[in-house]
């Protein structure tokens, strides 16, 4: 059996990258999409997938959470990249009102124009909103087999 990781956080691991995937590959898992959640992290999940694709994608996105954290540079740079090929979502993004960890302002400010416009987008969590917890895990582009 084949698998695809949808959701994993590779530049957070203290195995590091390389041997996340390995280990990832020992087990059968054939594709890994790394999710980036705030901007600082973007470059990261970025220079990752451009390594390691077709078998490592990113997602761009700002967490919920991390409401704060968004800004228009952010959100520039996930319009000029979710283009690209390795990038097949926006995400995570979407709106926690279960924790509130980041205020619901901040919050609704940290959808970038490209996730309010179209899909894809990888909304963070079973705590979303209801009108961006429907999308969950359901708009990516075509991967490559
Ligand atoms: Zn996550």
């Amino acid at each position: 059996m084949e698998w695809i990781d949808i959701h994993a956080h590779l530049n957070m691991l203290e195995e590091g990258v390389e041997a996340a995937i390995n280990n990832a590959k020992a087990v059968g898992v054939k594709k890994i999409i790394t999710i980036g959640t705030q901007p600082e992290d973007h470059p990261i999940v970025l220079d990752i997938a451009r390594k390691y694709y077709p078998e490592v994608y990113c997602t761009l996105g700002v967490h919920p959470h991390d409401g704060g954290t968004y800004t228009e540079a952010a959100g520039k740079f996930i319009e000029e990249h979710v283009t690209e090929p390795c990038v097949v979502a926006v995400g995570e993004i979407g709106l926690d009102y279960y924790y509130d960890n980041s205020p619901r302002e901040l919050q609704k400010g940290s959808l970038p124009r490209t996730a309010r416009n179209r899909p894809p987008n990888q909304n963070a969590g079973g705590n979303s909103h209801p009108r961006c917890g429907r999308r969950h895990h359901r708009d990516f582009k075509r991967i490559q087999r």
